[in-house]
């Protein structure tokens, strides 16, 4: 056996054992379809391993070489199918597939058509780099900014990139016949990086999807699931970010305690889902009435906080009252059904170096018990409650 024979049947056995990672990552952790692409990947990569491991066994080793480049191209497909598909993007293009279409002809063309030995090899790396390019644009037109393991990605299959222009450019250079010098040249340097740069697309695509999936379960921990808003471990989170960004800008924050008025009978006069349908509507009027960077939460069962910011006490007032008056007027409607709601606020003023979230929940409890008291769907602020000064 030649000694390229062992790397093969080395990454054969890699293939199949990433292949079957992505398949039981699929079965087991999250069903989702871009691990079933990847996984097609390294099951085909093992074909594709076995094929070179065994090319003496091919009766025409030019037949060999178009069935085995169609397979190294059905790779690159599946794997831009899969980074697609993980975006929110039909897996396969028809200008893609056409593409790979035409790069196979091709190297059909100069196999069997008109041999060049140069443009024979040259198609399928040079191709690779391309769809190499395409994943990582692909990562980028996921529209956030990417994370680390993304930008892992972005960097290895910017070396594949490279290195397949190599591969593809050494092998260019050999001609139309066979020359033993850029043939040695390209096989050492396919033989050099070859293993590494493929361990590496396999190890940095397991952690992308482990990254998600971390995200993904941080995202179910934080975040309320009828309303999609933070929970109360993510309130408290992103409150502290929120109170270090106020204590770098020097600003003043505001916290408002809210509670819908007597929810209880709406759930009794209308039904569980027309109180879960409120409890929606109420924290989307929150989510267009606030601005962008405030926080709001859903902290209890029809209770919600919300962390702001505004230039004195009585500006982060008129801010609650608008959205009161926003509260009152919005009609939740069924089919056989229609009420709107009210709700009361207690609102504390904060001084972001001093106060922590915690006492200042404490005491806007305190202060929408007032609002409670007073008759409900009013404003009680820690002026009126208290006459001492707001901490500057
Ligand atoms: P108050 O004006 O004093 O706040 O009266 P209330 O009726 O709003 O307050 P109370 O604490 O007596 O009742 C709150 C109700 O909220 C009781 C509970 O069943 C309901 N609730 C809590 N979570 C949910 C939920 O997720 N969906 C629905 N539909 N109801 C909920
Ligand atoms: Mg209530
Ligand atoms: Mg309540």
């Amino acid at each position: 056996m030649a000694a390229t024979d062992y790397i093969f049947i080395s990454m054969l056995l890699t293939s199949s054992m990433l292949g079957s990672i992505f398949l039981i990552t699929w079965f087991t952790i999250e069903r989702k379809p871009h691990a079933l692409f990847w996984s097609a990947v390294f099951w085909v990569s093992a074909i594709n391993m076995l094929m070179n491991a065994t090319r003496e066994l091919f009766p025409d080793r030019n037949i060999y070489w178009v069935i085995v480049n169609a397979s190294t191209l059905i790779m690159l497909a599946l794997t831009l199918a899969g980074y697609r598909v993980r975006a929110g993007l039909s897996p396969f293009p028809l200008p893609v597939i056409g593409f790979l279409l035409c790069v196979e002809i091709a190297i059909t063309w100069f196999t069997l058509v008109d041999y060049h030995m140069g443009l024979r090899m040259m198609f399928t790396p040079y191709c690779g780099a391309i769809m190499g390019v395409l994943c990582v644009i692909t990562l980028f037109k996921k529209g956030k900014t990417l994370r680390a393991a993304e930008w892992g990605v972005v960097v290895i299959y910017t070396l594949y990139a490279i290195a397949q222009i190599g591969y593809g450019t050494v092998a260019l250079m050999q001609g139309p016949q066979l020359d033993t010098y850029w043939l040695g040249i390209y096989q050492q340097m396919n033989l050099l990086l070859m293993p590494a740069v493929f361990s590496g697309l396999g190890l940095f695509t397991v952690l992308i999807i482990a990254d998600d999936l971390s995200v993904r379960m941080r995202h179910l921990a934080t975040t309320d699931q009828l309303t999609e808003l933070l929970n109360r471990r993510g309130f408290f989170e992103a409150a502290d970010r929120f109170l270090e960004n106020c204590r770098r800008h020097d600003e003043l924050a505001f916290l408002a305690l809210t509670d819908i008025d007597h929810f209880k009978k709406i759930n009794d006069r209308y039904g569980h889902a027309a109180g879960d349908m409120a409890l929606r509507r109420f924290s989307a009027l929150l989510n267009h009435e606030l601005r962008r960077n405030d926080l709001r939460a859903r902290v209890g069962g029809e209770e919600f906080a919300i962390l702001f910011t505004a230039s004195n006490l009585s500006e982060a007032k008129q801010i609650l009252v608008r959205l009161k008056s926003a509260i009152e007027l919005m009609p939740i409607t069924g089919k056989f059904w229609q009420f709107s709601m009210t709700a009361s606020f207690g609102l504390v003023s904060m001084c972001p170096s001093r106060d922590n979230i915690f006492q200042a929940l404490i005491r806007a409890d305190g202060l929408l018990y007032r609002a409670k008291a007073n008759g409900r769907n009013c404003v009680v602020s820690d002026h009126e409650a208290s006459p001492s000064p707001i901490p500057a």
